[in-house]
């Protein structure tokens, strides 16, 4: 910087280019400074060794500015926890939750975007929209049942752990019953009982397959008794439904477990599941632990119950809607009159 009469000038100068002169260097210090780094070079007489045009240049030295990290915002991207890679949100959910990489299927997929991506658009009737569990055992705990239905309601949007209605898939009117993981894990208490017999018997009445898309932590627990009897409450409203010679494909995503998979979800006419899902009664310590025994690999996978054949089929997520539609048009045969709206 040089001054010429009250004018200051600053002339352009490249402390990496030009060398100073060696009388400068005895007696000036050049400090730059940018953003969180800050070179400082000290004079002197002699040279360091090595190439004399870039010996000037030190490695510069972190100061105490902020931390310049790359930050990515949160609620943009989300790793695919089997193969790592970063998934831009928007993609993943126009994808319907599965990585574009591997084909890791999320189980995060509420049960409304499932409901869209299986019946034909505007066709969707829900029943009991308004039904809701209550407290009936007076549950207390860090938190009671009740402040924990509460918070469910506020942070999914739902007023229970099941959405059941009538849609139509291709030309077929379907009953259809799909549960949400996000609300206390998918656990069946009165509510989700009662939604789903509901409408299975709405089902039998009005000749309609019947699929239940089933995620479940298993019985709700906090309601005890109450929601065992759920278990044999629905399987009664399927074997009526069974009677009436109509089919019932169930739909297990991960994970179906416990007391829903001891129930509606292992009695289907036709057992379907999506790929790598978690399926099985207890969780696999439990059974290690009782047993003594060491599991075999895969062990309540979906692709091992396939090939032990407990279940019919894996069908990708993607896929679901046109092959459910496949399998309902083959077992409506003959009944088509009714249930064709
Ligand atoms: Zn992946």
């Amino acid at each position: 910087m040089l001054v010429f009469g009250g004018v200051v000038t600053i002339q352009h100068w490249t402390p990496s280019r030009r060398r100073p002169k060696l009388r400068d260097m005895a007696t000036t210090s050049f400090t730059k400074k940018s953003a969180g780094v800050e070179t400082t070079v000290e004079p002197g007489v002699t040279p360091p060794q090595g190439n004399p045009e870039t010996a000037f240049v030190k490695k510069p030295k972190l100061t105490t500015g902020k931390s310049r990290k790359r930050e990515i915002p949160e609620g943009l991207w989300t790793k695919c926890p089997k193969c790592s890679t970063m998934l831009y949100d928007k993609e993943l959910d126009e994808n319907l939750k599965v990585c574009m990489k591997c084909g890791h299927h999320f189980r995060d997929i509420g049960a409304r975007e499932r409901i869209h991506s299986l019946v034909e658009t505007c066709s969707f009737e829900e029943m009991d929209a308004d039904l809701e569990s209550v407290d009936i055992l007076g549950f207390t705990g860090a938190a009671s049942y009740k402040e924990k239905l509460e918070t469910y309601k506020k942070r999914t949007g739902l007023k229970d752990a099941v959405i059941t209605g009538i849609g139509k898939i291709h030309n077929q009117r379907t009953a259809r019953g799909v549960m949400d993981f996000s609300f206390l894990g998918g656990s069946m208490g009165s509510v989700v009982g009662e939604k789903l017999t509901r409408m299975i018997e709405t089902a039998t009445a009005k000749q309609f397959p019947v699929v239940i898309i089933s995620t479940s932590g298993g019985a709700r627990m906090y309601e005890g008794m109450f929601s065992l009897m759920q278990m044999a409450k629905t399987c009664a409203a399927l074997a009526y439904h069974a009677q009436a010679k109509l089919p019932y494909i169930s739909v297990l995503t991960d994970p179906t477990t416990a007391g829903v998979m001891a129930s509606y979800a292992s009695v289907g006419d036709l057992i379907i599941a999506e790929p790598g899902a978690m399926i099985g009664f207890a969780g696999p310590r439990v059974i290690k632990d009782t047993t003594q025994a060491e599991l075999p690999p895969g062990f309540q996978t979906a692709e091992f119950l396939l090939d032990h054949g407990l279940i019919d089929a894996i069908v990708p997520r993607k896929e679901m809607k046109d092959r459910l539609a496949y399998y309902l048009e083959f077992m409506m045969t003959g009944k088509s009159r009714l249930a064709v709206a």
